[in-house]
């Protein structure tokens, strides 16, 4: 049985859900906690087909002039555009994220889609200066292949985005295997590329951006593949291990996006009440389900006793709820197993002497079977190694702090190293954040939360977040191969280093 609004929405976005159907994947409502539609899953041979036709894809899109393939994104972003309400929507009803937010997800889509298409014309390569007469150097970026994606429930649709909108600039095809908890998104997305590549013209081969709807086994055998040139993926760090590991072995490339453990410092001279805003959103924003989501704390002595009490209050106060309600601002979590985690590390806290404030479970009328949760701030004495932990659900973490250093260190301590921030109007200690002795994570913010990047930077962390880039800047590069040319226009042949080697 598929819910009748999605099958509505499922239209809309131009899905035939029959090709879909099935009974092996069943994607649930976080809102009420039940079905919306019943999927069946690719095959082990229809995985190896699919990679197989986004091969070939690959093998001619090579060719295809960056800039025309820069139209393709282009045309895909209008598509974006077009149906981002209902897109939204639907991310809203299967990732249970607050309808602003699934629409910033879209918005998000949007954005590097612009981002790729300016690039198309920009995927440029050095010249190099020669030591040898008559010699000159330059580098070349090829497209690397075919890019395998593996995303997570929380970003059903961006993270592929930012990985498809880049690779396709670059040349590359693209196989995606999404979250097993988000598979509607995820056709959705498809259905709307795919009316991209019907308004672009017969130089878009079949094959170029391949979907496989499938569980973990599906996303361990696309790892395997030899023709997979970069795998692409967003998760747990246990998953990232468990790929590191693979593409170690066959010696191709990964993009890493891991777990994060994100902290702030509110320190003497902060704004308090640009930190109250900025603290609450990052912690509790697709209700603490985020890779950036803020889950440490430290704040100075002498702002503790004024921020604290005032954050009680707005927590006390925040509207959980229906994600689809224009009042609510905390949606639910994406499932059980995701409330369990939650309240074992709110009993581990309080075994380690934690004050722990809510937490506690939300009655949601005709949402009984969903997971609403109020979120929880926890005062803890000291920053213990249970915090080292990521824990995918919104707990805060607070910590006094009276000397930068430490909380420094406290920032640095954990082994993810994703996003981090502090709140500070002192020139010297924001400097410091930011500096080579500051945050080791791969985004250090001042004066804004550890959450909501944009797209223009390179995104990703350091440690155990896996250390990939996407997104802005160059990280593009990721998605091509680099070939440096020397060019002898000389009549002689001048070995490098002087070297001499007469025959
Ligand atoms: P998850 O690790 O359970 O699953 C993520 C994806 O990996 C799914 O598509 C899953 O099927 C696949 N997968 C799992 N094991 C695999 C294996 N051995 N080989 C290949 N594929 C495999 O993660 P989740 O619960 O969906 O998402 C939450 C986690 O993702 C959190 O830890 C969060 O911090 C992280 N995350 C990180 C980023 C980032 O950019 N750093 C962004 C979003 C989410």
């Amino acid at each position: 049985m598929t819910s009748p609004t999605i099958q509505a929405l499922l239209s809309e976005l131009g899905v035939q859900l029959a090709d879909y159907q099935g009974d092996a994947i069943h994607s649930i409502s976080p809102i009420d906690g039940k079905p919306l539609a019943s999927l069946r899953a690719d095959s082990a041979s229809e995985v190896q087909a699919r990679i197989a036709k986004a091969h070939a894809a690959y093998l001619q899109w090579r060719s295809v002039p960056a800039p025309r393939r820069g139209e393709l994104v282009r045309l895909f972003g209008e598509e974006l555009r077009t149906h981002k309400a209902a897109l939204g929507q639907l991310v809203t009803m299967e990732a249970g994220k607050i309808l602003q937010e699934g629409l910033g997800e879209v918005q998000e889509m949007i954005d590097i889609c612009d981002f790729a298409v300016g690039l198309s014309r920009q995927l440029y390569g050095l010249t190099i200066a020669s030591e040898r007469p008559g010699h000159r150097m330059m580098e070349q970026w090829h497209p690397v292949g075919v890019v395998g994606v593996i995303s997570a429930f929380n970003f059903p649709v961006a993270v592929w985005a930012w990985n498809a909108a880049l690779a396709l600039v670059c040349g590359d095809s693209v196989v995606w295997k999404p979250s097993e908890k988000t598979p509607l998104t995820a056709i959705a997305t498809h259905a709307l590329f795919m009316k991209a590549v019907s308004r672009f013209g017969s130089d878009a081969p079949a094959g170029l951006a391949e979907l496989i709807i499938g569980g973990r086994d599906s996303g361990a055998q696309m790892v395997e593949d030899k023709r997979i040139a970069l795998v692409s993926a967003t998760g747990s760090t246990r998953m990232g291990k468990q790929v590191a590991e693979v593409c170690a072995r066959r010696l191709t490339r990964s993009i890493l996006e891991l777990g994060g453990n994100n902290a702030m410092i509110v320190a003497p001279s902060a704004d308090l009440e640009m930190a109250v805003r900025a603290i609450t959103f990052s912690a509790v924003g697709t209700a603490g389900q985020r890779c950036t989501t803020l889950r440490r704390l430290f704040v100075h002595d002498s702002v503790y006793d004024t921020l604290v009490p005032r954050l009680k209050k707005i927590y006390a106060g925040l509207p959980v709820g229906n994600p689809l309600e224009k009042s609510t601002l905390v949606g639910p979590l994406i499932d059980a197993g995701s409330y369990d985690a939650m309240q074992s590390s709110l009993a581990v806290a309080k075994s380690e002497q934690g004050q722990v404030f809510g937490g506690e479970r939300v009655a949601v009328t005709g949402c009984e079977a969903a997971y609403y949760v109020r979120p929880s701030l926890v005062e803890m004495p000291t920053q213990t190694t249970s915090m080292h932990h990521e824990t995918f659900a919104p707990i805060m973490y607070i910590v006094r702090y009276s000397d930068l250093d430490q909380a420094i260190d406290w920032n640095n301590e954990v082994p993810q190293g994703l996003s981090s921030s502090i709140f500070t109007t002192d020139m010297r200690e924001a400097e410091r954040f930011v500096s080579a002795t500051g945050s080791d994570c791969g985004i250090a913010n001042v004066n804004i939360g550890p959450s909501g990047a944009e797209i223009g930077g390179a995104f990703g962390g350091e440690k155990d977040t896996g250390g990939g880039r996407e997104s802005g800047s160059d990280a593009w590069k990721a998605y091509m191969r680099r070939t440096t040319n020397t060019f002898n226009y000389s009549h002689a042949l001048p070995l490098a280093q002087g070297i001499s080697f007469d025959i």
